[in-house]
């Protein structure tokens, strides 16, 4: 099913993100994973790609495969495009074609180091732009509601933002944040610069200290004085911060769907059982938004 047809039905969209296993890794160590995931009825589950984009690391394709036609839950692939070129994408759209695979996450991704930069893909918008051409695919984007850390301002990303929008992208999912005002500031700005298209919020449970410090030397994002004094409390034991951190997370997507967001995406780390914790807490929730 095409995501877009999804927002149509629902108030209130939820879904997992997953990664794949390392190429070295079988598949098949990740079966278990997406059927106990599959189990929990999320609206869709999105797969991230390897930052490298080499073919040999990435097993997006197979994992959305997997998930839609074995798991039967609609599935969101991602491609980032800043080391691609046309013909590496043309490829990957074929691929996705011949699997029936119709939802798409149009990246730029992160530069990695050595690697030569793309001849034909500077933004995610212009990667978009291409895929737009194909017709038959829900292209989604990714946003930021405290900016992005490339961006002089929140303004100016938001403007950039619009260009991806203009471009082909119909759905976007936030990254990860701590602050809901973030979000609602973020919602209110983007609707005013003419961003309509539903936006999901990117929630992630933190289950120790090293994970925050890790997310926020990759991201930048912010740690509200709230959040600090959790970590400040709990984090030097990791079965007590596992649970701060998760009743931390409910606490955001019960406030999020109570003011009115469009989905929630739950950045999962392939964990189930974290993530049948949060959706049992969360799931009554949605419901009663989505029945209204
Ligand atoms: P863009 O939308 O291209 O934006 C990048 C920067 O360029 C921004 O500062 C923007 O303001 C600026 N910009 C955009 N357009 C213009 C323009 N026309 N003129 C001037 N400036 C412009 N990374 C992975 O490697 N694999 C994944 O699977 C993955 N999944 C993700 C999923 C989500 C939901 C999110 C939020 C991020 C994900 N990322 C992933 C990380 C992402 O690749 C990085 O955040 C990357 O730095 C930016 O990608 P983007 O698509 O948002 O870039």
């Amino acid at each position: 099913m095409l995501i877009s047809e999804i927002f149509k039905k629902k108030k209130c969209v939820y879904s997992f993100e997953i990664f794949p296993p390392k190429a070295t890794f079988p598949i098949e160590t990740i079966y278990d994973t997406l059927e106990a995931l599959s189990g929990l009825k999320p609206d869709y589950i999105s797969i991230t790609y390897g930052a490298g984009g080499t073919k040999s690391d990435n097993r997006t394709i197979e994992l959305a495969n997997l998930v839609k036609n074995k798991y039967n839950t609609p599935s969101l692939a991602h491609l980032t495009a800043i080391h691609s070129d046309k013909e590496g994408v043309t490829a990957f759209l074929k691929e996705m074609q011949a699997n029936s695979l119709r939802n798409i996450l149009a990246l730029r991704g992160d530069k990695v180091e050595g690697m030569p930069l793309s001849k034909d893909f500077r933004y995610a918008s212009d990667l978009a732009k291409f895929i737009s051409q194909y017709r038959d695919f829900h292209i989604s984007g990714a946003c930021y509601p405290e900016g992005h850390y490339e961006s002089p301002d929140l303004e100016t990303d938001i403007e950039n933002l619009k260009i991806k929008i203009d471009n082909g992208v119909c759905h976007l999912n936030t990254q990860l944040f701590f602050d809901n005002k973030d979000f609602y500031k973020f919602i209110e700005l983007a609707r005013k610069k003419g961003i309509g298209v539903p936006v999901q919020a990117g929630v992630m449970p933190i289950l120790n200290k090293r994970q925050i410090e890790r997310i926020v030397s990759l991201s930048g994002v912010k740690i509200p004085a709230k959040f600090s004094r959790l970590i400040a409390l709990y984090g030097d034991s990791d079965e007590d911060m596992k649970k701060a951190g998760t009743d931390y997370a409910i606490n955001q997507i019960v406030d999020l769907i109570q003011n009115g967001a469009d989905g929630i995406h739950l950045y999962i780390m392939n964990n189930a059982a974290l993530a049948r914790a949060v959706t049992s807490a969360v799931s009554p929730y949605i419901e009663r938004i989505n029945a209204k």
